[in-house]
């Protein structure tokens, strides 16, 4: 949702006449779109303000900016910490960066209320050529206990079907084949009569679109309908990511994910039934105050037993102001590496035999470019979500769809041939 907020940001920049510039030290604005969701992602942004200053420093007209969510976290207290940051716009303001550094009536330099933004505007965003972003909701009103997102981005609240289906019209004029849809938990849209599973029926059938990702789901929210959906409507792309965050049903009571680990393996076997073939990658968390070893050891056999495609996996970390935050952090920091590092290591596994699963298969890969180490390959992303490297003999233009037969594959890229298109 940053990239796509990021992008969005940029276009509206671009349209007040402002012009990208190829390196930072030549930036008269310099802005940090943030993310407060771990520790470690605001210690970033407070290392990488230190570095810019010395640009500051030689030309002093420089503007920084940082919006979105540690601006909404930190609001004054931010240009206490870092007094040479001239603006903070917090998550609902993001948009109103040119008006606040032209100084308009009504603006300031520092501004983190909520209630601002207008839900009657939607902004899709075009993230490459052929690939775009459409924010269908925004906020939280799940309150996971140790998540500070709700907070950041306030409750949630949706824009309609038609905003969605309008703005998406718009990007396939602009020449985008591939959308993905965005929400902090895009299962529980509603906007009158329309839930996600009518919402995905909608755009599929009432848009040029070739292609329709979206995310993120939350197990709790996620229907039979929506899988249902997902093998009706072949422009909906078979990926699904479904944090579980973890597989001991005591900690996922205390995280307040109101499922159990049986709920969620319910869920993924519908999944996996109904649909031919679907790639399924997740989140999860190690180190929650009070996880034991054996508690972590039911993660390891939740992640056995599921054989997930792929996961983002992360050490808890203390978001002050949340639920958890009350909670003694009493898992030793080595401890949460070192369960960190064997979830890493039995998922890469894991991620390498799923892949190898695809060998031999036909994927449908949508040109994205050249390898990122070698021209000699092109890389396609496929429906579910891999990377596909293949090469060609014909120059291939970015959003097209090619078959490629998977021939090998190692824990995060497939490879294949292209096959004839007659
Ligand atoms: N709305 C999405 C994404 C939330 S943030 C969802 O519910 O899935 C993305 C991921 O960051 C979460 O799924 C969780 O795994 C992780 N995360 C959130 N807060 C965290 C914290 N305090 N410590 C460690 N990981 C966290
Ligand atoms: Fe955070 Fe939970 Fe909301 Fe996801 S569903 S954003 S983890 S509170």
């Amino acid at each position: 949702m940053n990239l796509a907020d990021s992008s969005t940001l940029t276009t509206t920049l671009i349209t007040r006449g402002y012009r990208r510039v190829d390196d930072e030290k030549d930036a008269d604005l310099l802005i940090f779109n943030t993310c407060s969701v771990r520790e470690k992602a605001e210690e970033r942004v407070l290392g990488r303000l230190g570095e810019v200053y010395q640009y500051k420093k030689k030309r002093p007209h420089m503007k920084i900016a940082v919006v979105g969510c540690m601006a909404q976290r930190l609001g004054e207290k931010l240009r206490a910490e870092v007094p040479y940051v001239d603006f903070v716009l917090g998550t609902d303001r993001v948009f109103e960066l040119p008006d606040v550094i032209e100084g308009i009536e009504g603006t300031s330099p520092v501004m983190t209320a909520f209630g601002h933004e207008n839900m009657d505007m939607i902004m899709p965003s075009k993230e490459t050529s052929f690939s775009g972003f459409v924010t269908i909701s925004r906020g939280c009103d799940n309150y996971c206990t140790y998540c500070i997102v709700p907070y950041v981005r306030g409750k949630e609240r949706a824009h309609s079907a038609d905003q969605i289906v309008g703005a998406i019209s718009k990007l396939v004029d602009e020449g985008v084949a591939e959308v993905t849809l965005l929400g902090q938990n895009v299962n529980s849209y509603r906007y009158g009569d329309t839930d996600f599973p009518r919402l995905l029926e909608r755009v599929a059938t009432g848009t040029g679109i070739q292609r329709i990702r979206y995310m993120t789901s939350h197990p709790k929210d996620l229907s039979e309908r929506l899988v249902d959906v997902m093998a009706e409507q072949p422009k909906v792309m078979q990926h699904i990511h479904l944090p579980l965050q973890s597989g001991c049903n005591r900690i996922l009571r205390r995280m307040g994910r109101v499922y159990t680990i049986e709920h969620y393996l319910k869920t993924v076997e519908y999944i996996r039934s109904t649909l031919d073939y679907v790639s399924l990658t997740t989140d999860l968390i190690v180190g929650f105050p009070s996880e034991t070893d054996e508690e972590y050891e039911q993660t390891l056999a939740a992640v056995r037993t599921i054989r997930f495609d792929g996961a983002f996996m992360f050490r808890y970390s203390v978001r002050p102001g949340t639920t958890a935050a009350r909670f003694d952090d009493d898992v030793a920091e080595e401890d949460k590496i070192d369960r960190l590092n064997r979830l890493i290591k039995l998922q890469q596994q894991i991620g390498e035999e799923q892949n190898q699963r695809e060998v031999n298969q036909v994927r449908h890969g949508m040109v994205e470019g050249f390898s990122r180490r070698s021209e000699q390959y092109y890389r396609a992303r496929t429906e579910g979500n891999k990377i596909v490297l293949f090469e060609s003999q014909r120059p291939l233009e970015s959003g097209t769809v090619v078959p490629v037969r998977i021939t090998s594959a190692d824990a995060y890229t497939l490879h294949g041939d292209m096959m004839r298109v007659n």
